[in-house]
């Protein structure tokens, strides 16, 4: 069997005992896609069957959350953790919370983990959990109600040196908070290291908020200067308004660029004059309005219901919001419009047919594997500083960031090119971080 032949009936299994599950197969195929060139090189790594037990993850927990909102009325949500791969530390990864979830996103989402959490090069291994709750429109005393529940079924399974949880899509630094607070007091334990993104209060880092939006930027710089180019000058579009979004506007403003729109699941707003940062803030952070009241306080922009964002021109996309939002016809409209790089900021944005849309016409793409990597590298930081009871300043840290960003960048760009693909990040990155993983669980033996 030739090595294509091998990848295509390994996916076939995959696709066959994961049924239903579409987003995790599109995450497996996408990676199947690059590694071929490295098992050629290393035919040790499909005799020890490296890639199939990759694709199944080591442990998947799914529990009932119960709850009661501010009526009294009970609510049964369902909870997951999907521990994928433990061969270079503890799992580490994220929580999402929205209504769309289930194992197959949770499966896509712990899946991609463990290549990014490999690429950073830190010592942790690949998990993903989460739930259907939403968290939008709900009190705080109804989120913490149901944080409280959640927690109290997964804290059995988490720990510093287990399972270490951060946040994503819908949990942040409240949801954080609620959730260490309860896991403090089933276990009677002040473990920091058990969660990171926490809150600067009580254990958390300096630059982990900001870590994922500001790592996605420092990518797309590094993108531009091995062609003599850089941020300076450039009309950006960012897709979201929230964490990584968020701070994806703020680090390109700072380097002299200029974001133009940025949205929600609303619609999204345009503001020619560049999107205010702080603005922006109090109508999402703050006051967890929809974007639309962004224009309420910036009269001069202009708020599009239920569009693409991805139709105002620019020179540098950040897609930055959620899973399969950027398809092949915004790929057209992008490249249309001049687009010179696309560097995703979400996990998964960009459909399998707008990235082949952006290699036909030229469009350079980062991959959110390697380009959104800047948050758990900023986590793996956080687990450092909890672990020596130190805590570092913000300028220490977002150097530490920075760093960290640019030997991803080169990483990614080294290995496309010793593997004949020069400027296939994608390639790069997959390849780069299922090679550390297949030393890992080789040394480790059959287990
Ligand atoms: P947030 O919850 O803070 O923000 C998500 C943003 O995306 C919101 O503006 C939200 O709009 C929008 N959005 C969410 N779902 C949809 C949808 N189905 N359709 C359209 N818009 C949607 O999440 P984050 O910023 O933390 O995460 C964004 C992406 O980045 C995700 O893919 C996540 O996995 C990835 N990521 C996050 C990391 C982190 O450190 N937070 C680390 C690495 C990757 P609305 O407000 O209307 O819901």
């Amino acid at each position: 069997m030739t090595t294509q032949e091998k990848l295509e009936s390994i996916f076939a299994a995959v696709v066959q005992r994961n049924p239903g599950e579409a987003e995790f197969h599109q995450a497996v195929r996408e990676v199947l896609d690059s590694v071929g060139p490295a098992l050629e090189k290393h035919p040790e790594y499909a005799d020890a069957k490296i890639i199939e037990r990759i694709c199944e993850p080591e442990r998947q927990i799914i529990f009932r959350v119960p709850w009661e909102d501010d009526r009294g009325e009970v609510h049964i949500n369902r909870g997951f953790r999907v521990e994928f791969n433990s061969a270079l530390g503890p799992y580490k990864g994220g929580l999402r919370f929205h209504p769309s979830v289930y194992l197959g996103i949770v499966k896509f989402l712990g899946f991609e983990q463990l290549f990014k959490n490999a690429l950073t090069g830190m010592p942790i291994g690949g998990g993903k959990g989460g739930s259907d709750f939403d968290p939008r429109g709900r009190s705080d005393r109804e989120v913490m109600r149901f944080c409280q529940s959640f927690m109290t079924e997964l804290y059995r399974h988490i720990g510093e040196y287990t399972d270490v949880p951060a946040g994503d899509i819908g949990v942040g630094a409240r949801e954080i908070g609620y959730l260490f607070g309860q896991y403090k007091r089933i276990t009677n334990r002040y473990e920091s290291g058990v969660l990171t993104g926490k809150g600067l209060a009580y254990g958390g880092a300096q630059v982990r908020r900001e870590a994922t939006g500001y790592g996605a930027v420092f990518f797309a710089q590094e993108m531009l200067r091995v062609t003599g180019d850089d941020l300076d000058g450039k009309r950006v579009v960012v897709s979201g308004s929230g964490n990584v979004a968020t701070y994806a506007i703020e680090k390109v403003h700072q380097l002299g660029g200029t974001v133009v729109a940025c949205s929600d699941s609303s619609g999204f707003i345009h503001d020619d004059k560049g999107i205010d940062v702080e603005v922006l803030k109090e109508v999402k952070q703050v006051r967890r309005e929809r974007i639309a009241a962004y224009v309420q306080h910036r009269p001069h922009a202009s708020f599009t219901a239920g569009q693409s964002v991805w139709q105002v021109p620019c020179h540098v996309a950040l897609p930055s919001a959620t899973q399969n939002e950027l398809d092949a016809t915004d790929a057209a409209t992008l490249a249309a419009g001049g687009c010179l790089l696309v560097v995703e900021g979400a996990n998964m944005p960009a459909t399998p047919r707008a990235i082949r849309v952006f290699a036909e016409t030229g469009v350079r793409f980062g991959p959110g594997k390697a380009a959104n990597a800047g948050g758990v590298a900023a986590s793996a930081l956080e687990m450092q500083q909890n672990a020596s009871r130190d805590s570092w300043t913000f300028a220490y840290s977002e150097q530490r960031l920075r760093d960290i960003m640019r030997d991803i960048h080169d990483r990614c760009y080294a290995t496309a090119d010793e593997y004949g693909m020069p400027g296939n990040y994608a390639a790069g990155a997959n390849i780069d971080g299922f090679r550390s993983v297949a030393e890992a669980m080789l040394a480790h033996g059959l287990i």
